[in-house]
């Protein structure tokens, strides 16, 4: 495309913009970045207090299983003691075997019933003592979360004001762009890779694809009349000025 007689000005200039937009992409990348991690400390955060939840249910439910066991635990052993004061009032062979059965059943539930109420106290135990440590790890947590928030507000507070900077330094740039120019390049930009429309010649390579370019590319590009755009990535190729010259 025709941009005038100052090609490699004007390529300049897109490079330069380029540069500013790759910045201010890469500090959003930042950004996100940086909300992405605080956000999965929170969800952690809130994991860890969701279970923290069901396990005080839980504890709550096997106090409930205890004390209904140890009611029953009572009644079996009040008819035992009750058994036993009728035991010497029994004459028939029936009766004594009736309550003989009677006493082993019951002797047995009590047995199964201490044995079940020690497996609760157990269990309760170590989930009480698990839970504990889960608070103090909370509250590790928690702090950390909160630091990673300050660090966070922080630093995206730098990273707007660059944004900002670099805004208005874009603005300053586009000013001195040919209308076409700037919407060709803000189409390319969408269409390629990493956003690059522009690349440097360096060492008769091109700096995106690292291809070798052939001596007639680089005389086309020092003739400095049109855009010349890389063979092998179809970025505008660009021959930045050498310093020393200045
Ligand atoms: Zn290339």
């Amino acid at each position: 495309m025709d941009v005038g007689p100052s090609v490699q000005d004007t390529l300049a200039l897109v490079y330069r913009l380029q540069t500013i937009d790759s910045e201010m992409a890469h500090i959003t990348q930042e950004i996100e970045t940086s909300g992405e991690a605080l956000r999965k400390k929170e969800e952690n955060l809130e994991g860890l207090a969701k279970l923290m939840e069901s396990e005080k249910n839980e504890i709550l439910r096997l106090g409930r299983d205890r004390r209904d066991r140890e009611e029953e635990l009572r009644t079996n052993e009040h008819i035992i003691s009750e058994n036993k004061k009728k035991n010497k009032e029994l004459k028939h062979s029936r009766e004594i075997q009736a309550y003989l059965a009677e006493m082993e059943f019951r002797r047995d539930e009590v047995e199964r019933l201490q044995e079940e109420i020690l497996r609760i106290m157990e269990t309760q135990e170590s989930l009480e003592k698990a839970l504990k440590e889960r608070e103090s790890e909370l509250a590790i947590r928690r702090e950390e979360t909160e630091a990673l928030r300050a660090t966070s507000e922080e630093e995206n507070a730098g990273r707007l004001e660059r944004i900002r900077g670099l805004e208005g330094e874009k603005a300053a740039l586009t000013e001195q762009f040919p209308v076409p120019l700037f919407q060709q390049y803000s189409r390319l930009r969408q269409s390629h890779r990493n956003g690059l429309v522009v690349s440097r010649i360096l060492n008769g390579t091109c700096e995106v694809c690292r291809m070798t370019l052939p001596p007639r590319t680089l005389t086309e590009v020092k003739k400095r009349q049109k855009i010349v755009p890389c063979l092998h990535c179809q970025r505008w190729l660009f021959m930045e000025e050498i310093p020393s010259r200045s």
